[in-house]
């Protein structure tokens, strides 16, 4: 058994030969960069005007207007001192303007401009260079790729990203007990719904599981299905089978299809017997078939291995402090992950804490944190991961 440290540790230390390749900018949103993004050249590129006004040469409060310039004219107008331009956003200021003034504060009688206050030097004008300059870090290797990223790096011109390949996921949902939805059910049997939730859990994160098997609770059965997935795929995440049951042959199935154990079973609540393994470059988590445990393991520790894997820099849902609405204990006998809400007024531990119990998760917004023991007055801070 090892501390939940240990399990993250243990999984945020593992090298990886991580794969990288170039994308068109329109499906790299989730990916990580694999390269620095450089400035090619200073952002903005041009002095321009960031008002529709006019483009002021010398600071009066009556101007001679002498022509005009829309976004995206090129030419450069020459100004005299006492010399106004109508221009719009985005336009090329002229280089003699000393300012912008916005139209709402002027007034125009024939080719005459006059001003409601004095401009300022340099007003509403974008300088050159004001973002970024050429040669500048614009975005580091590992950076998440969000929309403002996509189109940071679209201003910049560039057309495909180098980026970090993403995982190929398989996974293997296990128990005789097990029947799809859709289907009918026996007395004795119940509804497989972990595969739909880790699938949900990998899509919501920018992944894919891209092969699902379902096998019984049957020694052979499971190997073969393990050495199957195995053939190709970087990950695997097997559900159910992990425990101490008779029935449970999970644990002796990847053993003997070569997957090294680099722990079993976390001190924690829920999802103790959390296996993680490891052949050559491909991973191997299994999943206690528990609903909630199952989830739970997959935001604490699936999630930072496949962020690590697709080569992000920061990994894991990061902690927030949140006030407790509520006085609470934790009276289980492990650390524990709860489900809970948090909301304006601060964080609420859920009913429904059972591994088996997943209503409180889909009612929820977040895991709260709480060691072994601890003791909680109403407005304390607790911890706590986003998960939805
Ligand atoms: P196991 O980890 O195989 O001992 O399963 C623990 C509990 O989770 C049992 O009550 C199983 O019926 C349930 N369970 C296992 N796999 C699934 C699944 N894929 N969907 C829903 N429940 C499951
Ligand atoms: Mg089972």
């Amino acid at each position: 058994m090892v501390t939940i440290e240990e399990a993250l540790n243990s999984i945020e230390s593992q090298d990886i030969i991580s794969k990288v390749e170039t994308k068109p900018l329109q499906e790299v949103l989730g990916f990580a960069l694999s390269e620095d993004i450089i400035a090619p050249f200073d952002m903005p590129a041009f002095d321009n005007s960031a008002m529709d006004g006019y483009a002021l040469c010398g600071l009066h409060l009556e101007y001679k207007i002498v022509g005009e310039i829309a976004a995206g004219d090129v030419k450069e107008v020459p100004l005299q001192d006492g010399e106004a331009v109508r221009i719009f956003t985005g336009a090329k200021v002229p280089s003699s303007a000393s300012a912008v003034m916005m139209q709402e504060k002027t007034k125009v009688e024939g080719d005459t401009l006059f001003l409601d206050e004095m401009p300022k030097a340099g007003q509403s004008i974008r300088k050159k260079g004001a973002e970024l300059q050429k040669g500048q870090l614009v975005l580091q290797k590992g950076h998440v790729l969000n929309p403002s990223s996509l189109g940071l790096i679209g201003s910049l011109g560039l057309e495909t990203v180098r980026v970090f390949s993403k995982p190929n996921i398989h996974m293997i949902t296990t128990g005789n007990e097990l029947v799809k939805p859709g289907q009918p059910k026996q007395e004795g049997q119940i509804y497989e719904s972990n595969s739909y939730a880790i699938a949900g859990a990998l899509e919501q994160f920018g992944f894919q599981c891209a092969q699902q098997q379902q096998v019984k609770d049957d020694f052979e059965e499971t190997k073969k299905s393990i050495q199957k997935s195995m053939g190709t795929c970087d990950v695997l995440i097997v559900s159910g089978g992990i425990s101490v049951g008779d029935y449970d042959f999970v644990k002796q199935a990847l053993e003997e299809n070569g997957v090294q154990e680099l722990f079993y079973k976390v001190f924690q609540k829920p999802g103790k017997p959390l296996y993680f393994g490891r052949r050559d470059n491909q991973f191997v988590f299994a999943l206690p078939g528990n609903p909630a445990s199952s989830l739970t393991c997959f935001f604490i520790y699936v999630l930072p291995l496949l962020q690590k894997w697709s080569g992000h820099k920061d990994l894991g849902l990061p902690w927030y402090e949140f006030p407790l609405q509520h006085a609470y204990e934790n009276r289980f006998d492990r650390p524990s992950f709860l489900k809970a809400r948090i909301a304006s007024d601060g964080v609420e531990i859920l009913d429904g804490q059972g591994s088996s119990m997943i209503q409180s998760m889909a009612l929820g917004n977040a895991l709260a944190f709480v060691e072994l023991g601890q003791k909680f007055k109403k407005g304390d801070l607790i911890k706590c991961k986003l998960i939805s």
